[in-house]
């Protein structure tokens, strides 16, 4: 049994990765860390989780706990991952890995010396939808990849409109919220890493001190040119992406999302052909693949160096709308 001690009583835990890891049989949700102590031990009955701390170094001291889910706002990330990797545990640590590069380098590398799994929670590279998109553009089916396009911008819900929208200090702001996850799904499908990116920000009715809106452009080594578009202020634009090719172009509508939906059509001289792919759980499968890492069977679906590169792209971003100058982006020791 794979037990874990889930830090961050959040939204995201609630709404996918409890279910993700009971999904399985094989682990449950032992302990869940919060900065309330009122807020914890609520949070805990109403997820039937045997135990509730505010103390992190309580938790961690469990020795039948093998597993660390981190899910708390994103200044946190840092010092709580690297208790965690101090107490032996292996990671699952949400996106962004932290606030700057150096944060999430130390993590990762405490992690690698520790002899320890640590991953990133980039849940859009679990999903059927992208997988099968990767797999067309590895089978050469599309030509060379020319561009990619990617729509990321939605209507952030009521629910999530606090930090995110408003403190700059617990990582708020949509670059950090979603620009990183565009940056990991572009490797993921192009694999290859943006060397430079230009950019501009908006607040376009919901960000306060913060962007809540972002368009950028990234140079790819290959030559690909890639655009993004993420937004907390779109009610009806919906989402998708679209990878064009010498020889084709696959369109994707309402993919970057945490369902298991949306569709894929690959359009060539051929004509237009309906994409099929599998409907897994994108948490479940992140869960699944992560544990197969602590198994030695494999590796989890995101890595902390994926983590550390979706965040270099992120801050060039914000780099290059800040100074409106085309910005190369840093990779620290990991490039
Ligand atoms: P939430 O705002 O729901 O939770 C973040 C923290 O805020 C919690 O850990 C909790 O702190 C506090 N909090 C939450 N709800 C309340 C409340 N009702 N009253 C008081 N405090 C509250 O964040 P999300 O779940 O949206 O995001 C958490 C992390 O997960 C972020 O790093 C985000 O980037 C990431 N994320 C990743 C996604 C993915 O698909 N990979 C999707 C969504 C988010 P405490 O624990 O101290 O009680």
């Amino acid at each position: 049994m794979h037990r874990w001690v889930f830090v961050g009583a959040s939204t995201i835990a609630s709404q996918h990765m409890i279910g993700a890891v009971r999904g399985r049989g094989d682990a449950e949700v032992s302990w869940v860390v919060s900065g309330s102590a009122e807020r914890v031990v609520s949070w805990a009955r109403a997820h039937q989780i045997a135990n509730a701390t505010t103390s992190i170094d309580t938790a961690l001291a469990d020795d039948d706990a093998s597993c660390v889910y981190i899910s708390s706002t994103n200044e946190k990330h840092y010092p709580q991952a690297m208790a965690a990797i101090t107490a032996g545990k292996h990671v699952l640590c949400e996106k962004p890995l932290g606030m700057t590069l150096a944060e999430s380098l130390e993590m990762v590398g405490a992690a690698d010396k520790a002899g320890t799994v640590f991953a990133t929670n980039h849940h859009l590279r679990c999903s059927g939808s992208h997988r099968a998109i990767r797999e067309i553009i590895r089978s050469g089916e599309i030509g060379s990849v020319l561009s990619l396009r990617i729509h990321h911008a939605v209507h952030l819900p009521e629910s999530l409109q606090g930090w995110r929208i408003n403190d700059a200090n617990s990582g708020g702001g949509v670059i950090p919220d979603i620009t990183v996850h565009d940056a990991d799904v572009t490797r993921f499908l192009l694999d290859e890493d943006p060397v430079a990116v230009v950019a501009q920000t908006a607040q376009s009715g919901m960000g306060q001190g913060v962007e809540d809106s972002c368009m950028s452009v990234w140079t790819m080594p290959s030559g690909a040119m890639v655009m993004s578009h993420e937004s907390f202020t779109h009610p009806y634009a919906g989402t998708g992406l679209e990878v064009h090719g010498t020889k084709g172009s696959v369109i994707a509508k309402g993919v970057m999302t945490q369902m298991p939906v949306g569709s894929v059509t690959l359009i060539s001289a051929k004509g237009e052909q309906d994409i099929s792919f599998s409907g897994h759980s994108l948490y479940e499968q992140g869960v699944s693949d992560f544990l197969s890492a602590v198994n030695n069977t494999g590796s989890p679906a995101a890595s902390g160096l994926d983590g550390i590169k979706s965040l270099a792209v992120a801050l060039a971003v914000r780099q290059a709308a800040e100074s409106g100058q085309r910005t190369n982006v840093d990779y620290g020791a990991s490039a």
